[in-house]
């Protein structure tokens, strides 16, 4: 069969889109771009215009594949599954459990023209799916998923009830997936999952996403290990102490933060004060003192005035982030916030969101400035015809002259100045 696999969201989707396509092709079948016998669409539902991009992404595939099963699985069609399945020309809906069964079921489909909704129960799953890690298309990293789920149910987000309870893979399974990487010539290899810090609380031996960080860096010396996103209370000086004897650790850590003020985090539930998040920033920059710190900030919460947007920018500004991504809030329908009092207008939410992504340009570009006319190693990406791009230890690309060298080399450049959100590179003999 023909296969066509469209991904929206997060890095967790993509690498379930990417292991699906990995199982698709071992089964024999093969990826194609246009007329494909059956079209798996992996979608997210984080935001509103998640749902938009969704529907967006159905019609294209539609359009591309006019004759093909259509399946949608994934984070939106596993908590509207009713609306997923209403709609115009979807065959299939499966959700975020069992994900290797909607390649059984389009295979199913094609030949029954049967049409199939599949959502089960996700808060009932306590194993987490091992999937096959494997290397994106054209390039030299890979994801690694080794958790899924989350508990934290923060009052704004709808992932909890999307991915169920945190589920971990077991460390000598991560480990074993991390040397095939290796073998397959990977050079990064990027740690993900729906909330990370969760680690291991599911497993009998109750391993820490630092004791898996150790177990991987130490398993492949020559690979490098980036983490996906943090959560404050994983940053401990055990944490710090112990992942800075790694030199192929990346320094790079995106720690979410979304508010910056107390009064807000707190009707957020998130669990952390600003002046514990600002010690868990002074620890990573004392134990990685050049370290790229990213983080994630939501505008117009509920509630949210004008003051305690001004302590927000102030304390961003105290943080002195690399980079900061930031989203005008988003009601969830099912969130504990959707039903709150005193909501942000719309223009108010997206006037702060720019304010603040003009405060991250500025940020980002301090950040970067420290690095000009330093010499770094870098990992070479595919080439273009008028660059080729590469990536280093911290969270900015680098761009470097066509023909620099083979993707996947690894070779020392000169930075030479701020090129968009990273730095232009000469290579160096
Ligand atoms: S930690 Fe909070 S924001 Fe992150 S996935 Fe869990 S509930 Fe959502």
């Amino acid at each position: 069969m023909k296969f066509c696999f469209a991904t929206l969201g997060c890095k967790v989707n993509q690498f379930e889109t990417q292991a699906l396509a990995q199982l698709a092709q071992a089964r024999g079948h093969v990826l194609v771009k246009a007329d494909a016998d059956a079209c798996i669409l992996n979608t997210c539902t984080v935001t509103s215009s998640g749902d938009h991009k969704n529907l967006r992404a159905l019609h294209k595939l539609q359009k591309e594949h006019p004759r093909a099963v259509i399946a949608l699985c994934g984070c939106f069609a596993q908590t509207e599954p009713e609306r997923a399945a209403a709609l115009d020309g979807v065959d299939i809906v499966c959700g975020t459990a069992d994900r290797a069964a909607v390649l059984d079921l389009c295979e199913q489909a094609v030949q029954n023209q049967q049409r199939v909704c599949a959502v089960t129960d996700i808060s009932q799953r306590r194993d987490f799916e091992p999937l096959p890690a494997g290397i994106l298309p054209g390039h030299t990293r890979a994801l690694l998923k080794v958790q899924d789920g989350c508990d934290n149910y923060c009052t704004y987000c709808i992932i909890p009830y999307a991915r169920g309870h945190v589920r971990s893979l077991p460390p000598q399974q991560a480990v074993s997936q991390a040397q095939r990487l290796a073998q397959e010539g990977v050079r990064e290899i990027i740690v993900t999952g729906i909330e990370i810090a969760s680690y291991g609380r599911d497993l009998p031996e109750k391993p820490t996403l630092t004791d898996l960080t150790v177990a991987i860096c130490e398993a492949v010396p020559s690979v490098r290990i980036r983490l996906g996103s943090l959560e404050p209370r994983i940053v401990t000086q055990v944490f710090c102490d112990t992942l800075r004897r790694y030199s192929n650790l990346a320094l790079h850590f995106h720690l979410s933060l979304q508010s910056g003020c107390d009064d807000t985090l707190k009707r957020m539930h998130r669990r952390y004060t600003c002046a514990q998040y600002l010690d868990c920033v002074q620890r990573l920059r004392a134990a990685f003192p050049t370290c790229s710190i990213t983080t994630d900030v939501i505008t117009g919460f509920p509630g949210e005035t004008e003051d305690e947007f001004m302590q927000t920018r102030a304390f961003l500004q105290q943080c002195a982030f690399a980079s900061i991504h930031v989203f005008p809030y988003s009601e969830r329908a099912g969130t504990v916030a959707a039903a709150m009092p005193d909501a942000v207008p719309q223009d108010i939410r997206a006037c702060r969101a720019d304010e603040l992504r003009g405060l991250s340009a500025q940020m980002g570009r301090d950040f970067l400035q420290q690095f000009i006319g330093k010499t770094i190693p870098v990992v070479l990406e595919h080439g273009r015809a008028d660059c080729q791009p590469a990536h280093g230890k911290w969270h900015f690309p680098v761009t470097l002259p066509p023909d620099s060298g083979k993707q996947g080399d690894e070779i020392m450049v000169k930075l030479t100045g701020i090129h968009g959100n990273g730095l232009d590179g000469i290579p160096i003999a």
